[in-house]
């Protein structure tokens, strides 16, 4: 009995501590400070505050407390961003302004040629576009998903081992149509191979669409998103929580899809960033 009063102490002493010091539940994801459109810069500051919030252009941003009063912002930088120097926004007992500086990065071109029934992805008719329209909203509304506190911990890993197909922020062409560069990374792989979860998450929509085929979004909390597309099968479902390494689905060819592979997406305050940031590997931008 004794053993057990002394537990529960321990146990209230324990949720004291948590309530104090609610930051202690952030994990630390170590980014290198990349400033460039599709990188990531890591901001560090200052505070005493315990909950502090940091915006860019007025989208809530991801924050780690590092040690003491250290803390960092994650600021993902959009592909299409100028050089030259942005602004956050950190909230704690007043508002501050924090300054850093996108430099340039040249992302190579590709063309791409679709032939036969591939290329209603080109020219969508008007069923495809009413089809498309209606994805658009669910697709844009999991990737702008801001839930509170990290999911995940530490370096993200490999969904599959495949080699590296098309890099991330290529800039595409198909039939000789400008695109949009190219928003993730490919890998490919034999269809049925097992994509893994890089890293511990909540599935917060798994379906079939148009463009993406079979796609999984895992949320691994505030605003960093990842994102499997055109995937064989889908393995989870919405509002399933995973740990790093269960499987999400099987490599496929679905949706807007030159051959089979892992198109393996991003998001961190709304914006594609590169996923060799997250695998700690960003000398491979
Ligand atoms: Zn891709």
């Amino acid at each position: 009995m004794e053993k057990f009063t002394l537990m529960l102490k321990k146990l209230k002493k324990l949720s004291l501590l948590l309530l104090l010091f609610p930051c202690v539940l952030l994990a630390e994801i170590p980014v290198k400070n990349t400033p460039i459109p599709g990188g990531i810069a890591v901001i560090d500051f200052e505070t005493n505050h315990s909950n502090p919030k940091a915006f860019y252009n007025k989208v809530p941003l991801y924050l780690q407390h590092i040690k003491d009063q250290h803390w960092q912002a994650l600021v993902g930088i959009p592909l299409l961003t100028k050089p030259g120097k942005k602004t956050i926004t950190i909230q704690d007992f007043s508002t501050r302004t924090f300054n850093f500086e996108v430099k340039k990065h040249t992302y190579t071109e590709q063309h791409i040629t679709l032939k036969g029934k591939n290329k209603k992805y080109v020219n969508p008719n008007l069923a495809h576009m009413d089809r498309i329209n209606k994805e658009r909203p669910i697709l844009s509304n999991a990737r702008k998903l801001f839930s509170d506190s990290s999911l995940s911990n530490g370096l993200f890993t490999r969904p599959v081992d495949g080699i590296t197909t098309s890099p991330f922020g290529l800039k595409r062409f198909y039939n000789g149509q400008a695109r949009r560069p190219h928003t993730g990374l490919d890998y490919a792989g034999d269809i049925g191979v097992a994509i893994k979860a890089p890293a511990d998450g909540k599935v917060i929509l798994a379906g079939e669409f148009f463009f993406n085929g079979n796609a999984v979004f895992l949320d691994h909390g505030q605003g960093l998103i990842s994102v499997y597309i055109h995937m064989n099968e889908r393995l989870v479902k919405q509002g399933q929580y995973l740990k790093q390494g269960d499987a999400i689905g099987t490599i496929g060819q679905t949706g807007r899809a030159t051959g089979p592979h892992l198109h393996w997406g991003i998001y961190l305050n709304q914006t594609v960033v590169s996923p060799n940031l997250l695998l700690g590997t960003s000398n491979e931008i």
